[in-house]
């Protein structure tokens, strides 16, 4: 396809291709993150106070996924909400953890990896910026930091991931302002669709595994992100709502019930961590409850095995090297939702 097209999930569809496989179980989704880190299913929990605390970290990891405990919070908070998720989990625990780019990040890293943090993710909007180049270089030198992944982002150009990689990321966290919760396009006219920044970042010649995150909103999304060059997506809505992420159920008036979503950089975030805000750049929300975390990821590992056959692909080497993306036009996108006319009884 035309890659200079600047499409995003909703924009193209995968072209069916002939199939040898013949059983689902033959396909396998797992992907290396590193050489010590594998993940079964490829989905990781966003490092927000609405989705990733102590229950989210070990239902990712006893998934087959993996969660990053949010910096919203004191070091020992943070460390509190690791050890604590060590409570809850069936195996070897994966998780990992957020820290800033200014301020305690270098003190509160070396705390998360004595508590057991695998995988440390520099978090912040802007990431392709002088300030990342010295944290990143920074947190290398930290003396426990052998054996740690370095996932950092966000950033939406070839150019950002290539930098960061240089700057020393393992994985980029690729994709500025396409959240659900997000408004940093509206604020500030900047950003670039979801599915082109895959295709950019996937561009790189660097060793840097291309984490494809926000605006994922099915199964479906997972694989177009896959089948662009994203080795694994970050995601928050899809998980939102669920009885693991943190926040109480709300019932409403009609017996409703509900859970809390917020962008970290809406105004009710920024003012309950830190007191006050600066720009915002995100929404608050509420969604509704539904149910455990595990049933949610259940489905979502179907359609993604699912969606690997209709590529004839076993794994994602071969998803990378045999998806063929086609555009589709507005009467496309109307056929491929549901569309069924609704009828009374
Ligand atoms: P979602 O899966 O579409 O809901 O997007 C989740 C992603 O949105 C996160 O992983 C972050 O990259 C991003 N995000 C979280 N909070 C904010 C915000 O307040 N503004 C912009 N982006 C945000």
């Amino acid at each position: 396809m035309n890659r200079t097209l600047n499409v995003s999930y909703d924009d193209v569809l995968l072209k069916p291709q002939y199939s040898d496989i013949t059983s689902r179980s033959q396909i396998d989704i797992s992907v290396e993150l590193s050489n010590n880190i594998n993940l079964s299913l490829p989905v990781i929990a966003s490092p927000m106070d609405t989705i990733s605390e102590s229950k989210m970290a070990a239902a990712m990891s006893n998934s087959g996924g993996m969660a990053i405990v949010h910096r919203y919070n004191t070091i020992s908070e943070q460390v509190g909400l690791v050890t604590s998720a060590h409570h809850y989990t069936e195996t070897t625990p994966l998780y990992g953890a957020a820290v800033g780019i200014s301020g305690d990040y270098l003190e509160r890293a070396s705390e998360l990896i004595n508590a057991g943090v695998r995988v440390l993710c520099v978090d912040v909007a802007h990431g392709h910026h002088i300030l990342m180049k010295g944290a990143l270089e920074s947190l290398r030198a930290l003396p426990n930091i052998e054996g740690v992944h370095i996932m950092a982002g966000n950033v939406a150009t070839l150019e950002g991931i290539n930098d960061l990689a240089d700057w020393g990321a393992d994985s980029v966290r690729c994709n500025i302002g396409g959240g659900s919760i997000c408004s940093t396009r509206i604020q500030t006219g900047h950003g670039m669709p979801g599915l082109q920044t895959i295709f950019e970042c996937a561009k790189t010649d660097r060793d840097v595994k291309i984490v494809a995150d926000g605006g994922i909103k099915n199964s479906g999304d997972i694989v177009k992100a896959l089948a662009a060059g994203a080795d694994i997506v970050m995601v928050g809505s899809l998980l939102a709502g669920t009885h693991e992420t943190p926040g109480n159920i709300i019932k409403d008036g009609e017996g409703h019930a509900w859970k809390e979503y917020r962008g970290m950089a809406s105004k009710e975030a920024q003012m309950e961590w830190r007191g006050k805000y600066s720009s915002f750049e995100g929404v608050a929300s509420r969604v509704p409850y539904r149910g455990p975390v595990a049933d949610v990821l259940n489905d979502l590992e179907k359609g993604i095995r699912s969606g690997f056959s209709y590529s004839g692909a076993r794994n994602l080497t071969e998803l990378h090297a045999k998806a063929q993306f086609l555009l589709q036009s507005s009467s496309g996108l109307s056929e491929s939702r549901t569309h069924i006319s609704t009828r009374n009884w």
